[in-house]
């Protein structure tokens, strides 16, 4: 609420993406955003007016946060930013049962290469180069196990052994063919469901940010359930501060970063796990296994772009701090920082250019909820 209170701009409601845009992932609703954004007060004598707009777009809340000399010139873009969310969304929700990206798990084990849209085409080349990259800890193949992972966590049991093998069957990011030359893919063994649950708010934030660049809004901030996209900074200011969540859902945030023209994401299993047989599992599934991770740790990175950053957040959720972090140093332009929990106490894990990116600075409590 910080961000209605340090300025009077304008504030304007979006319509919901709820009404007949079934979500993307129905969970994400009841979780709060993990990353807060926070936006400063523009400097006075600039002429630029601010304006946030509130919404709620593949079921997780929508904050943008802009600057422009028309408010109304603004909101409109800001509405323009939404709807293309709203489109990403038919594109690929694994909820609604005519988005496209369900429409082609129809032809899998079919030996058919479909044609797809640039947005999917591109997401999934994306996709399939950090899984790569993660060597298959971001994985978006991994559908047919989430699903059963879903019901567990409903029923609070784990799946029948032979209902994981056939799951397991269907998964791994070789059974998928991108031919660029046609721009088709091939799902190549029956049974394989994709889920852009780990990257698709990322590049939702990415598609809004150019929305907004490209209406003249490019002092923008998009904050969708705590994917955020960063634009060019506030007036005056040298970048927009975000908070790192505290590993403690109660505690306000006490460390920040200062952002532009870049990407960051938060994964974490604060909100969302299950105890089963006094197991506690994340909704973060380790491909390896095929089961929720087990180990509580917090993950923000900061990327090139809020699509990267969401991905690297997921994958380095399963890697952990030894694994993951060397993968991090190894992509130019993107830090990561670790929150775990070890022995009662939470350990702090950075990446070697955290410190250049994140221009961290820890802010006194009161200044600090977001
Ligand atoms: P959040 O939804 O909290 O932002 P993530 O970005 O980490 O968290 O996405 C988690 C979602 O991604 C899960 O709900 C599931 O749909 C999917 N998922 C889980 N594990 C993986 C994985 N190892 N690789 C790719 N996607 C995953
Ligand atoms: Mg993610």
């Amino acid at each position: 609420m910080l961000l209605l209170l340090l300025s009077a701009g304008t504030v304007a409601r979006g319509e919901s993406g709820g009404v007949g845009a079934p979500p993307l992932k129905a969970e994400a609703a009841a979780s709060p955003a993990a990353a807060r954004s926070r936006a400063d007060d523009p400097l006075p004598g600039d002429g630029l007016q601010r304006v946030v707009w509130e919404g709620e777009e593949m079921a997780a809340p929508l904050r943008i946060v802009c600057y422009h000399a028309s408010a109304e010139h603004a909101t409109a873009a800001c509405r323009q930013a939404a709807s293309r969310i709203r489109e990403l969304n038919a594109v690929f929700s694994d909820y609604q049962e005519d988005s496209e990206v369900r429409r082609l798990c129809e032809t899998a084990g079919r030996r058919l290469a479909v044609p797809v849209s640039p947005d999917l085409w591109e997401l999934l080349s994306l996709s399939l180069e950090i899984s790569r990259q993660s060597g298959g800890a971001f994985d978006v193949t991994l559908g047919p196990l989430i699903r059963l992972w879903r019901r567990a966590r409903t029923l609070r049991e784990l799946p029948p052994a032979w209902r994981f093998e056939e799951a397991r069957r269907a998964v791994g990011f070789d059974k998928l063919r991108l031919d660029a030359d046609g721009r088709t893919v091939e799902l190549t063994a029956p049974g394989m469901r994709l889920d852009f649950g780990a990257i698709a708010k990322g590049y939702a934030v990415d598609a809004a940010l150019q929305v907004l660049r490209e209406n003249g809004v490019p002092r923008a901030l998009v904050d969708l359930g705590g994917d955020i996209g960063l634009g060019d900074p506030p007036p005056g200011r040298e970048g927009w501060i975000v908070a790192v969540a505290p590993p403690e859902p109660d505690r306000p945030p006490s460390l920040f970063t200062c952002l532009r023209n870049c990407g960051t994401a938060t994964s974490g299993d604060r909100y969302r796990f299950v105890i089963i047989e006094g197991v506690r599992y994340s909704h973060i599934l380790d491909p390896k296994t095929g089961l929720g991770i087990t180990t509580p740790r917090e993950v923000m990175v900061i990327a090139p772009t809020g699509a990267a950053a969401d991905a690297w957040a997921t994958a380095i959720s399963v890697l952990g701090p030894e694994a993951g972090l060397p993968l991090i140093d190894a992509l130019a332009d993107t830090a990561a920082l670790i929150l775990q929990s070890e022995d009662g106490k939470t350990a702090v894990y950075r990446s070697r250019r955290w410190p250049a990116l994140a221009g961290e600075s820890r802010v006194p409590a009161a200044e600090a909820t977001p």
